[in-house]
């Protein structure tokens, strides 16, 4: 049987995340290896009564196939929300709803990627776009990641010597790192890839969850048309709705709605018209604001454990938004050799490991902390600071 798959898929590397999380359903395990919201916050009574009201007031309708840009009050929705959360106006023909942002990183795989192509990824990386896009047997070029952002010397470095075609980031609250791009980072990234025919794509799925500070310059203001954005309601609203966005312009976009209805002719449109009617009729933003207040509360109290339980010579980011922060181990230190003794502490992390295009053993972790409560995490951080204590 080995023989008969491409290979592309026998290339991808299995979501090393969905094999942890297997050791983690254990519930003694304190688990921080996870990525989920937190589901005490999904919207259970609203959505129940936003889906009532869709199938009371449309019937049948709904359940009709649908156009592949998705439905038009969601898209409307997107480019309000857009022009008052960051003065960016968007026309309603640049958006596509995909199913789920992880969808629009597919599609733009598809769209962009032949074999052998070069393409920029952060380091360390979301491993869900290392994977969507390994499917297009790019050439990667991870560049390193740290606090403020992108190593600017590498980024040129590697601009300078090929043509990558997509550069992809998460400049808000980094999935794994937390990291945010500072405005200068990102006018030096923009400044770096201006003039080329290089698209930064800005995956955004954590934005909305800042706890501290202000918001950052969008690549859509700095370099409009380099830029494509990602967009997801996963982490606002409910993942389960599997619906997310692509902002692309108009020629980009003719492409990507071919590749959409290649793949799946529309995003779920009952989904759409359900969210959008919850939308409608409930206040978002104070649903995030009570998100946010219970992800910084839980973030403090990592930080606040972390300063406590660990020895001094780790070093950890601290983020203003999001759902994870980032460990560093001293160096020689292995996070696979850690995780084997944290799990018979009962407790779990994601080591660093899938975050890097060539998965290499690391002095790395990520920390999840929107899914556990304070005195948990408390409890928690003290058992990993113990084993960490024991490897030395
Ligand atoms: N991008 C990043 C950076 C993520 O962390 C995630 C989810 N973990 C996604 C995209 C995919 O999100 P979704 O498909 O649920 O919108």
């Amino acid at each position: 049987m080995e023989n008969a798959f491409s290979d592309r898929i026998t290339d991808v590397p299995k979501s090393f995340i969905r094999e942890i999380l297997k050791v983690t359903i254990d519930p003694s395990i304190i688990s921080f290896a996870g990525g989920l919201p937190n589901r005490l916050f999904f919207p259970v009574k609203a959505l129940q009564q936003a889906a009532h009201d869709v199938f009371e007031e449309a019937g049948d309708e709904i359940l009709q196939y649908a156009n592949s840009e998705g439905y038009l009050g969601l898209r409307q929705f997107i480019a309000d929300r857009y022009r008052q959360q960051e003065g960016l106006d968007i026309p309603v023909d640049d958006i596509l709803i995909t199913t789920g942002s992880q969808q629009g990183l597919d599609l733009l795989g598809k769209t962009f990627l032949n074999e052998g192509n070069d393409l920029i990824i952060e380091e360390p990386g979301y491993l869900g776009a290392i994977q969507a896009f390994a499917m297009y047997r790019p050439r990667f070029h991870p560049v390193t990641v740290s606090e403020g952002g992108m190593d600017i010397t590498a980024l040129g470095q590697v601009l300078g010597e090929r043509q990558p075609k997509l550069l992809y980031t998460v400049t808000n609250f980094q999935n794994p790192s937390g990291i945010s791009y500072s405005d200068e980072n990102r006018r030096a990234v923009a400044d770096l890839v201006r003039g080329s025919s290089c698209l930064i794509i800005q995956d955004d799925p954590y934005g909305d969850l800042r706890f501290s500070g202000t918001r950052k310059v969008s690549f859509k203001r700095i370099l409009p048309a380099n830029t494509v954005l990602l967009g997801s309601f996963s982490k606002t609203v409910a993942p389960a709705l599997r619906l997310g966005w692509l902002v692309a312009p108009h020629p980009i976009m003719d492409k990507l709605i071919i590749a959409k209805q290649a793949a799946d002719l529309h995003t779920d449109s009952l989904a759409q018209r359900i969210l959008y009617r919850y939308l409608c009729d409930n206040d978002l933003d104070l649903h995030i604001a009570t998100i946010i207040h219970q992800y910084g509360k839980q973030k403090e109290a990592m930080i606040g454990a972390i300063q406590q339980f660990f020895p001094p010579e780790v070093r950890y980011t601290n983020p203003a938004g999001g759902m994870f922060l980032w460990v560093t181990l001293p160096e020689g230190m292995s996070s696979m050799a850690l995780f084997e003794a944290a799990i018979k502490k009962k407790v779990a992390f994601v080591p660093g490991t899938p975050f890097y295009v060539d998965r290499k053993d690391s002095n790395t972790l990520r920390l999840n902390f929107s899914c556990s409560d304070e005195p948990t995490i408390v409890e928690g951080i003290k058992r990993l600071g113990d084993s960490i204590k024991k490897l030395y």
